[in-house]
């Protein structure tokens, strides 16, 4: 169960080890609650003055025995007692996938990576804007933004690592799966090679969730049984374009808007139909999201406007969308027909 209740001006005692607590204390400092610290068992005070009854106890559980008869006081008097997890531990770095960019495709796993983060680097694919409310984490970006040059790849390889052995719990959030096209390996390989622990939580990428946002699936029985994903970074060669193009299945284009016109070139030279239906998604899970839909024939005209973040989509799945899009406006067609019928 969740809860949420208001502590502005709330005194809550989080109990715990500094290193254990020290996340939790944040958060409730974040909420605006008066925070104060009981960090050695047996109830023996820390620093500050303590409150005399606190409206709240953040019991942090830091693997120490000795707080349970606090708690228990705490609950015979009648004060709520929220059990908190430890902070995520020091020195090390978790890789997060943060999915195409809403709350709603972040896994479990990344939440709590990103609850448990003393830093959090991360970039403009990421689910940037709610990171506020997901960390009491320092926020490092490290992406492109106006005005500023993106942080090199070698720099953020270095500010991970440096945080890390400076005794940071470092959280390294990226768009989508940190395995497709993210150069998460070279960030573990860089964390490796410093000596820093790391791990990696994997993410909802945007080669499946930005088509399915249009309501393209990659595969669908008896239409396509596989999808070949492809980075349009760089334009393919002539032998990459056979192969695709001889394979059958659905294409999904990933940094594909700026080489669409030689990719499209190269399909209809190696052979694949100028009519096979293609799409452009364009900022899937976000305001403005847009597709355009048109054939491998038409699609450099079509897509002129379009422009990055989008992933593109080659394949007769394309078709299944626009068969489902049809059927959803017939039947509500049918639905408004009945019911002018019924007012009639
Ligand atoms: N690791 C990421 C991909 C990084 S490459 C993943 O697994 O999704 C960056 C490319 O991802 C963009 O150029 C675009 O092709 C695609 N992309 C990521 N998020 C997107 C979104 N919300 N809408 C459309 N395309 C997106």
């Amino acid at each position: 169960m969740q809860l949420s209740i208001d502590l502005t001006g709330r005194d809550v005692l989080v109990t715990g080890s500094d290193t254990a607590a020290r996340q939790a204390v944040r958060r409730y400092e974040a909420a605006g609650a008066r925070v104060f610290r009981l960090s050695v068992p047996e109830g023996a005070p820390g620093d500050g003055p303590l409150p005399e009854r606190p409206f709240l106890l953040a019991a942090v559980d830091d693997g120490q025995p000795g707080w349970e008869p606090l708690l228990e006081r705490s609950r015979a008097a009648g004060i709520p007692v929220a059990a908190e997890p430890a902070a995520g531990p020091a020195g090390h770095v978790t890789l997060v996938g943060g999915g195409p960019g809403t709350l709603d495709l972040l896994t479990v796993g990344a939440v709590n990576a990103l609850r448990d983060a003393d830093v959090v680097f991360y970039d403009r694919l990421a689910p940037y804007q709610e990171l506020e409310r997901l960390t009491s984490g320092r926020l490092v970006d490290v992406g492109k933004h106006p005005g500023h040059h993106k942080v090199t790849q070698g720099d953020i390889e270095k500010l991970m690592v440096e945080a890390a052995l400076a005794g940071e719990n470092v959280v390294r959030l990226k768009g989508g799966d940190p395995f497709v096209f993210g150069r998460g390996g070279e960030e573990v390989a860089s964390c490796v090679a410093a000596g820093v622990p790391v791990n990696v939580i994997s993410g909802v990428t945007s080669a499946i969730s930005v088509p399915a946002a249009a309501g393209i699936p990659v595969t669908h029985r008896e239409v396509s049984h596989m999808f070949t994903v492809v980075s349009g970074h760089a334009p393919l060669t002539e032998k990459e374009h056979t192969h695709l193009a001889g394979l059958g299945g659905t294409i999904v284009v990933l940094m594909g808007i700026g080489t669409l016109p030689q990719l499209a070139a190269g399909l209809r030279r190696a052979g694949m139909r100028a009519d096979m239906p293609m799409a452009v998604v364009e900022r899937g899970y976000r305001p403005g999201q847009r597709t355009t839909i048109a054939e491998l024939g038409t699609i450099e005209n079509a897509a002129t406007g379009c422009s990055n973040p989008a992933v593109l989509v080659i394949g007769e799945v394309v078709g299944v969308a626009m068969a489902s899009r049809n059927h959803a406006a017939a039947s509500a067609d049918l639905n408004r027909l009945a019911a002018s019928l019924l007012e009639a």
